[in-house]
């Protein structure tokens, strides 16, 4: 089909606090997400205390339960609104800090020490702050990433896992002229071509 509608479409970082400011986040879930607890075993693999990369995490609640599981949760989200609403919405402790080698951004940690959310943009992590991962979650970010930032995103992405790490993407299917997104329709043809 004709993804040609929504290639051009930019969706700004500032809109996106806008959205989490005027409570226009649909996206979010207060259900655990079904195609997580069904997958759950491919991303952990028989693996326990694993590393978990939730890009773009939003305050997504699949964190809390992986992190109870005894997972080491990693978020970045620009909003910071959303990182506030997520630990006081589970009763977390947490306490913040600079992220030194980023300009601007904050890294919130629960005390327990489980769960640290980046509030800064994904393209200012590399692998020499956040170290590298063991498994992804990837819901509502390859989908939320604008169409032309794409590549960019899935190097970022393969340059911050280990390699024997697993990576569970949802995409959405619907026809891109009807919608102008976000969530973008990815391609399957475009997600072989960026991630092999
Ligand atoms: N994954 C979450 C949120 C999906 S919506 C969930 O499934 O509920 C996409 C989120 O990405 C929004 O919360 C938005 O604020 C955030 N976001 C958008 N661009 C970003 C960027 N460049 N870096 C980090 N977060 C970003």
């Amino acid at each position: 089909s004709d993804v040609g509608s929504q290639k051009e479409r930019v969706v700004t970082e500032e809109e996106w606090l806008q959205k989490w400011e005027m409570g226009n986040i649909g996206f979010h879930k207060e259900q655990r997400h079904p195609l997580l607890q069904k997958y759950l075993d491919v991303l952990l693999n028989g693996r326990s205390g694993l590393r978990i990369f939730f890009p773009l995490c939003g305050k997504a609640v699949d964190m809390k339960w992986l992190a109870d599981m005894g997972h080491s949760v990693i978020g970045v989200e620009v909003s910071e609104q959303a990182v506030k609403e997520f630990f006081s919405e589970h009763s977390l402790p947490y306490c913040e800090e600079p992220v030194p080698e980023i300009s601007g951004a904050k890294m919130f940690q629960s005390t327990s020490g489980n769960i640290s959310l980046y509030c800064c943009s994904i393209y200012d992590l590399s692998s020499s702050i956040v170290g590298k991962f063991d498994g992804v979650w990837d819901r509502g970010a390859l989908v939320a990433v604008n169409p032309r930032d794409r590549q960019r995103y899935a190097s970022l992405m393969f340059s911050l896992v280990e390699k024997n790490s697993s990576y569970l993407l949802v995409t959405v299917s619907y026809d891109p002229n009807k919608h102008k997104g976000p969530p973008f329709y990815v391609p399957d043809s475009e997600i072989k071509s960026l991630f092999g």
